[in-house]
């Protein structure tokens, strides 16, 4: 019996919105790498047959928990812990953990289905997983932070290992709150498992350049990306939405790279400066005093700030990085962008682009690098963190820098040349969904129906 690979990808859909009823996002994720997959599907018909597409859109398991804590007034809280531990085919589950006041199971799926193309793009042997919870870490104090980390960890500790599931930070987790998990873990597992958690501190575990790896590596994508066609960032004017981790260590390569950043952003508006962010400021206000990004214009009084962070894309730009969370550019920002000049997109956050800004993008010719792709250097420079642990030796930050970067390009390359083959050059969204998908295909192929 022949199979409509068209079809067949039309009523999955379908079924996997009505299975997870109320998660868009996650319908979001499926949709794009569904509508990817058709032409894979039509020349390797044996991947729907043998169940492995409708199995991959199906988290292997989902946690949900409780989560109390007690803050500094001795009010007790009560939040929700979540981990899907999505495919495991080709190494642990690996993926990071998020606290936002946002976070319920759809984003944690969708960003776990995500996960697990993203890992294998990397080529390391890591499988999909993320988790979180709805807890809200901003005003919170350290000893609060601790507390509800610790609470979160004696639950989660039940479920992770160094061969089983790996978590790390994301928004919201850095390298205090992977400390508090760490020692929580460390402390009822009376063993000291070092590869459990990436994102750890230097002086337990941790790998140098992990701090800087999605920033850089998005910036070391971005460089091939146009290098490719004949292009550079030398000289480009840039926008970086977002203040985070990844915001931060983006422009601080850029910069490095020749480009300029003009503008970054937070959840309240975004900062706009014609000289060029500093990035040393941003790192104080962002990393040492945790504040908001309306601070910079205290320390450069001639940058400007803007109320509302969706404004940041009205500037005119050569090349946007969105850095900062899901569905932060839509169709109408996707259309100034493309009117204002913007040649090139890559995304640092985890699907910051809608459907329809997608189709903007990829209609009117701009290179355009998917999350996927561009922001997997993070958990790329976790799976080498976990690598050090095993051996228990440290590589230097230029080794570590060096590989990160090594792999970045591979990434670019392996993606183009699937897009290519698939008879979609430039398509960067199709060939990363394309290139992720058969490696773990085939790995879930061998060990059968489990
Ligand atoms: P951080 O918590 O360090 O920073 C997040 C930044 O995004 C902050 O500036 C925050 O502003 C802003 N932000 C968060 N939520 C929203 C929102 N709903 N609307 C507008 N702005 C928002 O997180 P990271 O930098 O680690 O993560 C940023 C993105 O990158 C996420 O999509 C994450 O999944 C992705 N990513 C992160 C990796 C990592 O290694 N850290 C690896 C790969 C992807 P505010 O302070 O106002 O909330």
């Amino acid at each position: 019996m022949t199979i409509n690979a068209k079809q067949y990808c039309e009523e999955l859909y379908n079924r996997v919105v009505k299975r997870n009823a109320h998660e868009p996002e996650f319908h979001q994720a499926v949709q794009e790498v569904l509508e990817s997959l058709i032409p894979v599907l039509e020349k390797n018909p044996e991947y729907i047959k043998l169940g492995i597409v409708e199995s991959i859109v199906e988290p292997e398991r989902q946690i949900v928990f409780r989560v109390p804590w007690v803050d500094d007034a001795g009010n007790i809280h009560v939040n929700r812990g979540f981990r899907v531990q999505f495919n495991s085919a080709i190494g642990p589950y690996k993926g990071g953990i998020r606290l936002h006041p946002s976070v319920y199971i759809g984003i944690i799926k969708f960003l776990g289905f995500e996960q697990v193309l993203k890992n294998s793009l990397t080529g390391l042997p890591i499988g999909g997983a993320k988790g979180g919870s709805d807890f809200d870490p901003k005003g919170k104090s350290d000893m609060e932070i601790m507390r509800f980390c610790q609470s979160f960890m004696t639950e989660l500790c039940r479920h992770i290992g160094q061969d089983v599931d790996v978590p790390a930070g994301d928004i919201g987790v850095g390298g205090r709150e992977i400390g508090y998990m760490f020692g929580q873990y460390k402390k009822i597992k009376n063993a000291y498992e070092a590869g459990v958690l990436t994102g750890k501190g230097l002086s337990y575990g941790g790998s140098l350049g992990r701090t800087q790896a999605t920033g850089y590596g998005l910036v070391y994508f971005v460089d091939e990306m146009l290098r490719e066609k004949g292009m550079s960032i030398k000289g480009k004017t840039v926008l970086v939405s977002g203040s985070g981790n990844v915001a931060i260590y983006t422009v601080e390569k850029t910069h490095e790279y020749g480009g300029k950043v003009v503008a970054v952003s937070d959840s309240d508006g975004y900062v706009y400066d014609a000289n060029g962010i500093n990035v040393e400021t941003l790192k104080q206000i962002k990393e040492v005093e945790r504040k908001r990004i309306h601070e910079y214009v205290k320390y450069h009084p001639t940058a400007e700030y803007h109320e509302g962070c969706a404004g940041i894309w009205t500037i005119p730009c050569d090349i946007a990085l969105p850095c900062a969370t899901q569905n932060e550019i839509n169709e109408n920002d996707a259309k100034i962008l493309v009117k204002n000049g913007c040649k090139a997109v890559a995304e640092g956050a985890n699907m910051p682009t809608t459907l329809e800004g997608t189709k903007v993008f990829l209609d009117n010719g701009i290179l355009f690098g998917p999350a996927k792709a561009a922001n997997a250097g993070g958990v790329a420079t976790s799976a080498l963190e976990m690598s050090q642990n095993s051996m228990r030796l440290s590589w230097t930050f230029e080794e570590v820098d060096a590989k990160l970067k090594d792999i970045m390009i591979n990434i670019y390359r392996n993606t183009s040349k699937a897009a290519a083959e698939y008879g979609l050059k430039d398509n960067l969204v199709a060939g990363a969904n394309i290139a992720g998908f058969v490696k773990v295909a085939e790995a879930m192929k061998a060990h059968g129906v489990v």
